[in-house]
C-alpha cells in the first residue's frame, strides 16, 4: 500500500486521489523512491499507511491540557523583578496589563493546564497541524537520516502564533474586557491577535513598527480584514510616540517603541489589555499544544526523536515543540538532543549574557532574568522577522544553563540556501525564522550522510513564508550578505543593563 508524507493531522477528505487508489500514490511513490534500498521499512506497513491517509482511528486528537515545564523543574527559575524595587514582581502588578486568568498561568507550578473547551473549539479550526516525513528533502540530501517537521503553518495566520493568541484573547474575554492591544514588528503576531479578537468580539489595535507598515502592507490588510485598527509606530496617540516625534519626525520606529505605546494605552484604560507574542511563561505554556500533539503523532507512527531543532527568537515555538519532550527525557524515557537555532547577528543565547534585564528597549517592563544582547541592542536589518528580538524567554534561558538544551547560530545566506532547497524538495516556502531551523536540520542531516547513521530528526516549521517574499526576492537577486556580529556594538549595549545587586 502506498504511503503518503503527511504522517498525521487533520483528516484527509475522502477523495479518489488520497485514499480509493492506491495505484496513484504508489506511482507517485515510484517517482521519489530512492534509487537505493528503502531504509525504512516500517513506513509502509498497513497500519502505517492507514495513519499516513488520516483515515487510521488513531489519529491523534488535540490536546486537551497545556504542559507547564516549571513543575518538573528542582531548580525554579529566577523570578521576575519590579523595575523600581528589585523585589520580585506581584500578581497585583501585572493587574493592569494582564487579565486574572494570565497572571496566575504566569506564576503558576501546576504541571498541567486545562484548555478552555472554547478555546479547544477554535484550535480544531486547524489542529492537529501535520506532522510530515521530509522524504524527498532526504532523497536530495542524499542522507539515511529520517526527517520530520510539524507544520504549524495551516493556521489561519500562517504560524504558531494563534496558539497563544487565541486563549490570551478567550482569557480576555472572560473577563469582561472589551480591547486589546499589543505591538508588532513584521506582522505575525498582530495578525495573530487580529484574529483572534474576531472570534470573541473584541476590539483589537495594533502598533506596528512604522518601517514595516510602510514597506509590508499585506500584514497590515490582514490585521485590518480581522477588523483591527492598527497605528503606524511610534504614532501621535500616546505619550511615548509623541516624545519620539518630536525628536524624529521621520522616525521609523522599533519594537521597543511600539511596546511601549501599546502598554501606555492598556494601563490607562480599564477595559484594556496587553497582550504579548512570546518570551513569557503563559506563552510558552500555550504553545505546548504543538509538541504534546507531536508526541502521540510520534509515538502513534512508532518513532522516536534522536535530535529535535526549534528557530529561537523570544522562545515560543521552540519551547511548544520541546517542553513536552524534555519532559519525557526528564522522565527517562527518551534521551533527544534538544537544539535551538539563532540567527548569527541576534544571538542572545550563544553570545548573551545571562542577567536580568528590561524586556523592552524603552525599559518599562519588568526585570527578566534571561540571556540577553542587552535591551537597546539592535540587531543588523537581517531578513530574520522574530528572531531580531535582544533577549530569550526567561524559562528557555534557565532551562540552557540547566544543560537541557543546546544552541547554535547560523548566518542567513545559508538559512535562505536552505530554505530554497526545502522549497523545491517538500513545497513549503519557509517563513524567514524557521529558515534556521530548517538549515540546522540539513546540517544535522548531512553530518548523519557521512557517519551512516539513520538518526531522526525532528524540526519545527513554525510558519509559512507567504508574506516573506522580499527576503526570498533579495536571496534570489544574489543581493544577500551576511554581516559580521560586532562585538562592540554587543559589548556597548550590555553596558546599558541594569546592575541588580545578587
Ligand atoms: C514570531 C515568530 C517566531 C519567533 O518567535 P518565537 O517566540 O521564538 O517562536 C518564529 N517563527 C515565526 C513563524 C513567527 O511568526
Amino acid at each position: 500500500m502506498a504511503t503518503h508524507s503527511i504522517v498525521l493531522g487533520n483528516p484527509v477528505p475522502k477523495s479518489p486521489a488520497s485514499s480509493v487508489h492506491p495505484r496513484v500514490g504508489e506511482q507517485w511513490l515510484g517517482y521519489f523512491a530512492p534509487k537505493t534500498k528503502p531504509m525504512h521499512l516500517k513506513l509502509s506497513s498497513g497500519h502505517r499507511a492507514r495513519a499516513a491517509l488520516g483515515a487510521d482511528p488513531k489519529a491523534v486528537e488535540i490536546p486537551r491540557q497545556w504542559y507547564n515545564l516549571i513543575a518538573d523543574l528542582q531548580v525554579k527559575p529566577p523570578p521576575p523583578l519590579h523595575p523600581k524595587t528589585l523585589k520580585p514582581v506581584k500578581p497585583e502588578d501585572l493587574a493592569p496589563l494582564f487579565p486574572d486568568e494570565l497572571i496566575k498561568q504566569e506564576m503558576s507550578n501546576d504541571k498541567f493546564i486545562d484548555i478552555p473547551d472554547e478555546v479547544l473549539d477554535v484550535y480544531r479550526l486547524w489542529r492537529p497541524t501535520p506532522l510530515i516525513r521530509a522524504k524527498r528533502l532526504e532523497k536530495l540530501l542524499d542522507t539515511p537520516a529520517r526527517i520530520y517537521y510539524k507544520y504549524e503553518g495551516v493556521s489561519p495566520a500562517g504560524s504558531h502564533k494563534p496558539n497563544t493568541a487565541v486563549p490570551q484573547v478567550w482569557y480576555n474575554a472572560q473577563q469582561g474586557i472589551k480591547n486589546v492591544v499589543t505591538e508588532t514588528g513584521a506582522g505575525q503576531w498582530g495578525s495573530s491577535l487580529a484574529f483572534a479578537c474576531s472570534l470573541f468580539g473584541l476590539g483589537c489595535e495594533v502598533w506596528q513598527v512604522r518601517a514595516s507598515y510602510d514597506q509590508k502592507p499585506y500584514r497590515r490588510l490582514m490585521m485590518q480584514t480581522w477588523g483591527a485598527k492598527v497605528h503606524p509606530s511610534p504614532s501621535s496617540l500616546t505619550e511615548a510616540g509623541r516624545k519620539i516625534l518630536n525628536m524624529d519626525p521621520s522616525s521609523p520606529g522599533s519594537l521597543g517603541i511600539a511596546i511601549s505605546e501599546a502598554v501606555e494605552v492598556a494601563a490607562m484604560n480599564a477595559d484594556t489589555k496587553y497582550c504579548l507574542g512570546s518570551v513569557l511563561n503563559h506563552v510558552l505554556l500555550h504553545q505546548t499544544v504543538i509538541g504534546e500533539e507531536c508526541l502521540k503523532q510520534m509515538e502513534a507512527i512508532g518513532e522516536t526523536p534522536d535530535v529535535i531543532i526549534g528557530c529561537t527568537g523570544g522562545g515560543s515555538n521552540f519551547a511548544g515543540l520541546s517542553f513536552p519532550f524534555i519532559r519525557e527525557k526528564l522522565n527517562g524515557k527518551i534521551n533527544p538532543i534538544i537544539r535551538a537555532v539563532e540567527p548569527t547577528a541576534c544571538p542572545s543565547l550563544t553570545k548573551g549574557v545571562y542577567a536580568y534585564d528590561y524586556g523592552d528597549t524603552a525599559g518599562m517592563t519588568p526585570l527578566m532574568k534571561m540571556h540577553t544582547l542587552g535591551h537597546d541592542f539592535i540587531p543588523d536589518p537581517i531578513h530574520a522577522g522574530g528572531l531580531r528580538y535582544h533577549g530569550m524567554a526567561p524559562l528557555i534561558s534557565h532551562v540552557y544553563e540547566l544543560g537541557f538544551m543546546e544552541a547554535l547560530s547560523i548566518p542567513q545566506t545559508e538559512c535562505f540556501q536552505g530554505a530554497i532547497q526545502f522549497a523545491r524538495s517538500e513545497g513549503l516556502i519557509p517563513a524567514p525564522e524557521p529558515t534556521h531551523a530548517i538549515a540546522a536540520t540539513i546540517r544535522e542531516a548531512l553530518c548523519c550522510r557521512e557517519t551512516g547513521e539513520s538518526k531522526v530528526i525532528l524540526t519545527a516549521m513554525c510558519g509559512h513564508g507567504h508574506f516573506d517574499l522580499p527576503a526570498y526576492e533579495k536571496y534570489l537577486q544574489g543581493n544577500m550578505v551576511d554581516l559580521s556580529f560586532s562585538e562592540e556594538k554587543k559589548q556597548a549595549s550590555l553596558a546599558n543593563i541594569p546592575h541588580v545587586p545578587a
